[in-house]
């Protein structure tokens, strides 16, 4: 198979394709709302031969298409959600569901997969079996945990499973990859110190939860700079710290709400110990008490060596060494599809989508997924699954 000839393959099913982007992102919906999504998703799919499952993760999709006899049996995700964000690209196709939008480029996602699906079922060069997994709920949603929770591979055994995400800055008709740590983990952690609230003029009398927190603040900023090995990646923020509301009174409590963040399971342990260790002290130094609501969010992202060396050197037949980074730097972001990887091995990759003017960043009410860049991720995506599936 001469790669210019699948690239013109692919190219007889993107104009169809980029009007289901379009569509889609016209029509944004949020996590596990994305009915029409999934309804567009599924009839699609059914109509070129997939075996189309619905429900898992409540709006997840999967369509699977078994061809030869081979054993093998590879999962390629999409995710579907959009974000709560008041669209403001002025384009012909923008979102016509005010405050929600496609600002993270599922849509073309959704759309890239989808390409690649009709592709692969009109030429049907793999022997094996093929999952395409639609998700529901990347933001925040957890719709990944909840596929699996619904038994997704034990229904659809997946020996090594991959997934894209846009990469606004990154040139068209490149992709990325990382070995190993690719995403943080994140964690959502609220604290509530209580004290004993009085009047202003005879602090004497109170037990200061504002001065505890304030002390609380800057102590958490040690953990990464004295706790945390140098060479080791954390982030601990704390983005929200709220206390008090009139200038003579001592209030009653105050609370803060911490993101952290780490790229590797024994720093975010270590992470959860101190700020739950110095959360106590610090409280109690003040003669206060500290309430932690410690709530584990999305895991470390990490990309199995061996099917990240394997996409890595399809993207290489694909695209030519020049357009393909094979070890970029990890990000503190996060990504739901490191519950999928707890699971079953395989890799997670950046899609170029442009960095040229006005290549916007995800979650930017600017932002939209590059068109041109769907016949890269779909041709990715079907020369993977020959690869794989030979
Ligand atoms: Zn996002
Ligand atoms: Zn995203």
């Amino acid at each position: 198979m001469q790669m210019n000839a699948l690239r013109e393959e692919i190219a007889t099913v993107l104009p169809e394709m980029i009007g289901v982007r379009h569509h889609i992102h016209q029509h944004p919906e949020l996590a596990y709302e994305e009915h029409a999504t999934s309804d567009l998703v599924a009839a699609r799919l059914a109509a070129w031969g997939y075996v189309v499952h619905r429900g898992l993760g409540g709006t997840g999709v999967v369509g699977q298409l078994r061809k030869g006899s081979g054993g093998k049996c590879i999962g390629i995700r999409a995710d579907m959600d959009a974000l709560p964000i008041i669209e403001a690209t002025g384009l012909p196709y923008a979102s016509q569901h005010h405050g929600k939008m496609h600002a993270c480029g599922h849509d073309g996602h959704t759309a890239t997969l989808l390409a690649a699906a009709r592709h692969l079922a009109q030429t049907q060069r793999f022997n094996g079996t093929l999952n395409l997994i639609f998700q529901p709920a990347e933001e925040g949603g957890a719709g990944a945990r909840r596929m699996v929770e619904d038994g997704l591979f034990e229904r659809f055994p997946c020996d090594a499973i991959f997934a894209l995400h846009n990469a606004p800055g990154r040139p068209l008709g490149t992709l990325a990859f990382r070995s190993g740590a690719a995403l943080a983990s994140a964690d959502n952690v609220s604290i509530v110190i209580k004290g004993k609230g009085g009047h202003a003029a005879m602090p004497h009398f109170s037990h200061d939860p504002l001065v505890a927190g304030a002390s609380l603040v800057m102590a958490l900023q040690t953990i990464v700079s004295r706790n945390v090995n140098p060479l080791d990646t954390a982030v601990v923020t704390v983005g929200v710290f709220q206390s008090g509301v009139a200038n003579n009174v001592i209030p009653a409590s105050a609370r803060l709400e911490l993101s952290v963040r780490a790229l590797s399971r024994e720093v975010r342990l270590q992470l959860k110990e101190r700020i739950h260790a110095l959360a106590a002290a610090q409280a109690q130094s003040y003669n206060c008490s500290a309430e932690v609501d410690y709530r584990d969010g999305y895991p470390v992202l990490v990309n199995a060596p061996e099917e990240t060396a394997f996409a890595a050197s399809v993207a290489i037949e694909l695209l030519g060494a020049d357009k393909v980074e094979i070890d970029v730097p990890p990000v503190t972001g996060s990504e739901d599809f490191a519950f999928m990887l707890e699971h079953r091995p395989g890799c997670y990759l950046f899609l170029g989508n442009g960095d040229g003017e006005g290549s916007c960043m995800v979650h930017n009410p600017g932002y939209d997924f590059n068109d041109d860049a769907m016949a890269t991720g779909a041709a990715f995506w079907s020369l993977l699954t020959e690869r794989f599936l030979r």
